[in-house]
């Protein structure tokens, strides 16, 4: 629906010029027609980042190249991050971030690796190689160490490689179920990774800032990591109506870096290997395996994995779904809600991502037919409507 009371007033100049062309107020409205009526009928947004005109993406059911899933590692108390003595080995655990281990991945890496500082070794295994076990290794070779990454599958089968990327640490715990020391934590941990991820901006990292638009039909509160770290999103603002194109009352404007997952990890893995890291593919099984490798300090990264070799019942899959569009370089911002259900929708270098869905206790890997079309239908709904 185009909201025709807000299209921009003419000059009495201008509606003389378009009328000598044939042209009349009432057609300018029309959505979808040439391109000048569209530019002439286009709204000129205050944007804090890009240059550009919002442009709706195309979203239809017939252009979906691809639909994945992936099972988030979630811990309703929060991620685990701490040493645990055997007889003759220490493990450092380093699992369980929930929707944000891509967000958080270098600042909980970085907590990790100084649990192991006072260890009088430099040879480490590394159990898992998505963004925890990538980044673990790239810190401790930082500091001098030797690496091996011991793993069931390379980072291209992870759940890494499935994540979305916004950079936002959410849906990593619940509030009132973790413990104030681990909000702490949780702060440290995304302040470090911020900046590491700064650090690395840049398309070979697959880093980039971008606008974001939290779309709601209702006022709520902003989400724990907007409320408690401010300071890591630039220009966040509550919108007016007239100030953005989105077809819902309630619009928070931020920028925040767009991680894209696959390049990310890419570029880790060739980093480790050039700093003479090794890759060994091996399953474990059980924990007397991971005791019997010939490194005394083992850090276990192996997200989900955990539940079954460290037996944590507070560990539980968090299935997301996401539909993949084809790329479309001229959409230069993402947005999060305003669907009946998790609704967001990211462009990345090689496709356009639609989320998605946060299904707790649900292991299964198969994509569902009535979620990819509620995805579709819910942001249909939003660039059907976008009024530009
Ligand atoms: C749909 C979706 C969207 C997301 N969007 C975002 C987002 O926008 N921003 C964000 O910050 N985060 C996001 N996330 C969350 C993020 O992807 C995860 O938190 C993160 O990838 C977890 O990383 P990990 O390294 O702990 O686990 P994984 O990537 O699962 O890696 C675990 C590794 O351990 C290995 N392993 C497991 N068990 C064993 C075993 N028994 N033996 C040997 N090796 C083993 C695996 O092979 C793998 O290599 C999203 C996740 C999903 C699913």
């Amino acid at each position: 629906m185009k909201d025709i009371s807000s299209q921009p007033k003419l000059s009495p100049q201008r509606r003389k010029l378009l009328k000598t062309l044939g042209f009349s107020a009432g057609l300018l409205s029309i959505n979808g027609c040439s391109g000048i009526t569209k530019s002439l009928g286009s709204k000129n947004y205050n944007r804090p980042h890009s240059r550009g005109p919002f442009i709706a993406p195309r979203i239809s059911k017939d252009k979906i190249v691809r639909v994945i899933v992936g099972l988030r590692p979630y811990r309703p108390s929060g991620f685990v991050v701490k040493l645990e003595e055997y007889d003759n080995k220490n493990i450092i655990h380093n699992y369980g971030h929930g929707g944000g281990g891509i967000s958080l991945s270098w600042g909980s890496s970085a907590l990790a690796v100084q649990e192991a500082v006072s260890l009088p070794v430099n040879n480490a295994a590394v159990i898992g190689s998505g963004i925890m076990g990538l980044t673990t290794a790239r810190l401790l070779q930082d500091k001098g160490w030797n690496v091996t990454i011991y793993t069931r599958d390379l980072s291209r089968h992870s759940v890494s490689n499935v994540g979305a990327g916004q950079w936002a640490p959410t849906g990593v715990f619940e509030e009132g179920k973790a413990t104030k020391a681990f909000e702490e934590q949780y702060k440290y941990a995304a302040r470090i990774s911020h900046h590491a991820y700064q650090n690395l901006s840049g398309a070979n990292y697959g880093i980039r800032f971008v606008e974001n638009y939290y779309l709601r039909n209702e006022i709520s509160p902003p989400s724990y990591y907007l409320r408690e770290l401010p300071e890591l999103f630039s220009s966040i603002k509550d919108l007016e109506p007239h100030q953005h194109p989105f077809p819902v009352p309630y619009v928070k404007q931020t920028v925040t870096m767009m991680v894209e997952p696959a390049t990310f990890l890419r570029k880790i893995r060739d980093d480790f290997l050039v700093t003479g890291g090794k890759f060994q593919i091996k399953n474990f099984t059980q924990l007397d395996e991971i005791l019997s490798l010939k490194e005394s300090t083992i850090f276990n990264c192996t997200g989900l994995g955990s539940k079954a070799l460290f037996e944590d019942d507070d560990l539980r899959p968090a299935k997301g779904q996401l539909v993949l569009l084809p790329p479309d370089p001229s959409i230069d911002y993402l947005t999060v809600g305003g669907g009946s259900n998790v609704t967001y929708m990211f462009p990345r270098s090689g496709e356009i991502l639609l989320g998605g869905s946060h299904q707790i206790d649900d292991w299964s890997r198969n994509p569902e037919k009535e979620v990819t079309e509620r995805i579709i239908e819910d942001n249909k709904k939003i660039f059907d409507n976008l009024r530009i």
